[in-house]
């Protein structure tokens, strides 16, 4: 019997799952919650619905055309709509992470944001990390309005749902979801004995500027 033809982009798809047992691993994430999707120059792809991650093979990964159709064996994510979305609107994001992190989503059930408690707060682009109001998972209304708080940031959390991540690659967005909890652990663990000073938004100015050049190569300053 003929081998089946691996399908395309298998590297991708490799990095796709192994993107997902890692944020799993790093406590980001459990079980089979979230999921994780990447471009390609003909759409996307994205893990399948509802398969634990140590089970999702490469071939599993869907591939969704820019029509938004999805090919594959499996069906796609149940939140192929809000990655297929932001990949439309934000030209610039390559890959998406969507998880259920324990300290980000104990926040957005409460319906809150994270503020400029941190200078930090600043790696999702802004001086606030925003929370985006509640809808059903896997509805066009959840995608609007995850894109809506997410307008000027590569990170917001989804209330009584968890959060979105968006980034050029894989590698990017995973590190700023561990970023995005951490910060929502020092949030939630201020909280726990007082009131968190917040950040002067002319400060989150300054910071927001200097990342522009923090970690990058050039001159010695
Ligand atoms: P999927 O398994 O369909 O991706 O759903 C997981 C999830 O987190 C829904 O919001
Ligand atoms: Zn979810």
């Amino acid at each position: 019997m003929a081998a089946r033809p691996a399908p395309a982009n298998a590297a991708l798809r490799r990095d796709i799952v192994r993107t997902c047992l890692e944020m799993n691993a790093l406590g980001i994430n459990q079980g089979k919650a979230g999921n994780v999707s990447a471009r390609i120059p003909d759409g996307l792809l994205i893990t399948p619905s509802g398969l634990p991650y140590a089970e999702t093979a490469p071939s599993d990964i869907v591939f969704i055309d820019e029509s938004g159709a999805p090919r594959g064996t499996r069906p796609p994510s149940s939140e192929w709509r809000f990655h297929y979305d932001i990949m439309r609107i934000r030209g610039e994001v390559g890959a998406i992470l969507h998880a259920h992190p324990p300290f980000c989503t104990a926040l957005a059930c409460l319906g809150m944001e994270i503020p400029a408690f941190h200078y930090m707060v600043a790696v999702a682009g802004g001086d606030t990390i925003r929370c985006a109001p509640y809808a059903t998972f896997g509805t066009q209304e959840l995608s609007d309005h995850a894109l809506a708080a997410l307008e000027g940031r590569t990170a917001c959390l989804l209330a009584n749902h968890g959060m979105i991540c968006v980034g050029r690659d894989l590698k990017s967005v995973l590190a700023l979801a561990l970023e995005v909890e951490t910060l929502a652990q020092q949030y939630w663990r201020a909280l726990q004995i007082g009131k968190p000073v917040i950040l002067p938004a002319a400060e989150m100015r300054v910071v927001l500027e200097k990342f522009k050049t923090y970690g990058k190569p050039g001159p010695a300053t």
